[in-house]
């Protein structure tokens, strides 16, 4: 605990609900009833830390809970000052009457992205290209340790958006197009928070979740906008009623099922076709919130609002309060407003409309996952794991997850694996950049290009892996002769929402200058074009010109992860997670349209493990372990069953890289999703009518 002594009102020991033997529930109860309406208000508002009037407001309005948005970062910004930061606030809410604990959040979306010196893993669109459930769970495990280790106990992760149109500028938060895939991914909820119970929670290593954002974020309409302006963030997602179980919820009901703490809705609005209702907030979105999150999923943990979300709600500020505190949001971000916020709620409670059994099934949520994570126990930064940040073991899990994200779209005269031998010209923007590289939502809320904090650029691993063979020239300037291969590294630029990399427009292509130094390049000598980027760019009019492609995504700080492909120190195994267009006239476009005609399907990737295994070996090895995976899911959700259904899954995967074209995508994509969805049988007979296999 910090040095100053909290000045304490009212001694709270000998209650009740200090007495951790106490079941949880109990110990909810008794707080509750002692609690004043104001308490109770207090602890449904999150303010901004850097908002805050003064530090005294967080006893002035009994804050429940403060975050740092994007950017808000301590000075220093390095791991030591945050944890002493966040123990400055506690100190402050242990010096109300009740001592409740400020549960304090920030949005460690790929690793503690926030802090100069963590870990930064590859955004989720990366980790959904591995196709590999443990890689998931491991950078979930990575990440949760370093945010804890800086006394913050609550993450908003993971976004489990399934993203249908490319054009909107979160796509890299989604771990892909399939809602199959997205739910796979899901085991980072695990990583992060431990057993769906909530009993390892109160770990020094483990952290609260934030599904987001409920739902449909990733299928927002584009252009729709009479005003000319680009909806496609916080925009409406039209969907069917099918629609929107199938590919938007379903990944909601397994991170319930996972046990995640909260659930934050999106910006966007939903328009369920053929209910005659229009489009609806969803943050004032109560058949969906209270409707089908609460009553129908059974989610037990608390709905967090988005930044000032509820000042969208049309009407005044005392009805945008009362609506989605009425449709089941639990707690509300409101950055600056939150006096307005505090005293809003209590008129609204006393004025009754808000019953006041609502607020205590709020109040009751928020400090039930308070207990869970031990904060009435231990509301100080426990540092234990301090050291750990952007420790080596932390980066080794990071550069696997590089490495296993790497797509390989074309790879004509087996361009790839480079030899260490061989002399090699890397030129592109994003070579040597490592605040490129790791995208929006790293240092600061929408990233930015340079060296930005520790890690190894693309170009770095390249040199280590290879120390005299490697040229490098930016701007692709005076490609000359002598080398064996060119290597040019494009992309985008770091975006964290709405639309992206508007400089890039919002139609995919490639900046000027990355097309210069492309064409340079692949002019000149044999090459490959590594793309990195949020989500897939086009290339078409290119193609011809370029020996090897790959998608390295937006990989994070480990650059040695994406050497270790190109040297063949690891296989290229990644996989498309959503479709790559041929032009954005196509968009959108997913795996499953009518007419689907794309540059590379769905689930596209070349691979070059040494000795992939034949092809009918593969199906049957696949069927053969679908047939086992039948019998232990029998037993239940096993670990032995989940690394089965990878397993299969890759096998599967692998099929697609050697043997696709656009016509017999479909039969392999759809067994692939149906393995994702844990239905191996109906996999299996889609293998088997696919390869006529008896
Ligand atoms: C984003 C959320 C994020 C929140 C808090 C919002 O702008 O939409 O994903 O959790 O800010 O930083």
């Amino acid at each position: 605990a910090p040095a100053e002594t909290p000045q304490v009102v009212v001694d709270a020991h000998g209650l009740p609900y200090l007495d951790k033997k106490l079941p949880v529930k109990k110990r909810v109860a008794d707080l509750l009833s002692r609690m004043t309406l104001a308490e109770k208000a207090g602890q449904m508002t999150q303010a901004e830390r850097n908002a805050l009037k003064s530090q005294g407001d967080i006893a002035a309005y009994d804050l429940g809970s403060l975050l740092s948005g994007g950017g808000s970062v301590p000075t220093p910004n390095a791991p030591g000052a945050w944890a002493k930061m966040v123990d400055t606030y506690q100190l402050r809410a242990q010096a109300t009457r009740f001592q409740i604990p400020l549960i304090y959040g920030v949005d460690a979306v790929h690793g503690h992205n926030n802090v100069i010196g963590s870990t930064i893993m590859p955004h989720n669109i990366g980790i959904g290209a591995t196709r590999d459930p443990a890689v998931a769970a491991k950078t979930g495990a990575v990440t949760a340790k370093e945010v804890r280790a800086t006394g913050i106990p609550w993450d908003f992760a993971p976004c489990l958006c399934v993203t249908r149109d490319e054009r909107w500028g979160r796509s890299y938060e989604a771990f892909g197009e399939d809602p199959a895939l997205v739910t796979a991914m899901e085991t980072v909820i695990t990583g992060m928070q431990g057993a769906p119970s909530g009993k390892d929670l109160a770990r020094n290593d483990k952290v609260l979740t934030s599904a987001k954002h409920y739902v449909g974020d990733g299928g927002t309409e584009y252009g729709s906008s009479s005003t000319g302006s680009y909806t496609i963030d916080q925009g409406i997602t039209k969907v069917t009623r099918q629609e929107l179980e199938a590919v938007h919820l379903a990944p909601f009901a397994e991170a319930v099922e996972r046990g995640a703490g909260t659930v934050m809705p999106s910006y966007s609005s939903l328009d369920v076709l053929g209910d005659d209702q229009g489009p609806v907030k969803m943050h004032a979105n109560a058949e969906m919130i209270n409707g089908v999150l609460k009553d129908r999923m059974g989610f037990k943990g608390f709905v967090i609002s988005d930044w000032q979300a509820i000042d969208q709600i049309p009407g005044d500020y005392a009805s945008d309060v009362r609506t989605s505190v009425n449709a089941g949001l639990d707690m509300i971000m409101v950055p600056t407003a939150y006096p307005d916020f505090h005293r809003t709620l209590r008129d609204e409670v006393t004025a009754g409309r808000i019953p006041e059994a609502r607020i205590d099934d709020a109040v009751s949520r928020i400090l039930t996952q308070k207990f869970a994570l031990g904060l009435f126990e231990k509301p100080y930064a426990d540092t234990t794991h301090l050291g750990s940040i952007g420790s080596a073991a932390h980066r080794a899990v990071a550069r696997e997850a590089v490495a296993k994200s790497q797509v390989l779209l074309k790879n004509d005269g087996a361009v790839l694996p480079l030899k260490p031998s061989q002399k090699v010209y890397v030129a592109g923007s994003n070579a040597d950049d490592i605040g490129n590289q790791a995208g929006g939502w790293t240092i600061s809320w929408q990233g930015s290009s340079g060296k930005i904090t520790p890690g190894t650029t693309i170009l770095e691993g390249m040199k280590k892996a290879a120390p005299e063979a490697v040229t490098w020239s930016k701007d692709a300037s005076a490609p000359l002769e002598g080398h064996d291969v060119g290597v040019v590294v494009v992309g985008e630029t770091p975006y964290a929402e709405g639309v992206g990399d508007v400089g890039n427009g919002h139609d995919l292509e490639l900046s000027a200058a990355d097309r210069a130094a492309v064409d340079k390049v692949c002019a000149a000598m044999k090459c490959a074009v590594l793309i990195v980027s949020g989500r897939p760019q086009l290339i078409g009019d290119r193609l011809g010109d370029i020996d090897a492609l790959v998608a390295s995504w937006l990989p994070g700080t480990e650059g040695d992860g994406v050497a270790d492909v190109l040297y063949g120190r690891k296989a290229f195994t990644g996989r498309l997670p959503v479709t790559w267009p041929k032009s954005a006239g196509q968009l959108p476009i997913n795996v499953g349209d009518t007419s689907y005609d794309p540059q590379y399907p769905y689930g596209w990737g070349l691979t070059t493990l040494k000795k992939p295994p034949a092809s009918g070996e593969l199906t049957l090895r696949a069927m053969a372990l679908a047939a086992k995976l039948l019998e232990v899911t029998g037993r239940g959700d096993s670990p032995e069953a989940r690394e089965l259904v990878s397993q299969a899954r890759l096998l599967v995967q692998q099929k697609i890289g050697q043997r696709i074209t656009a016509a017999s995508a479909k039969p392999f994509a759809d067994a692939d999703h149906l393995l994702l969805s844990g239905k191996p049988a109906a996999a299996v007979a889609k293998l088997t009518a696919a390869y006529k296999v008896a």
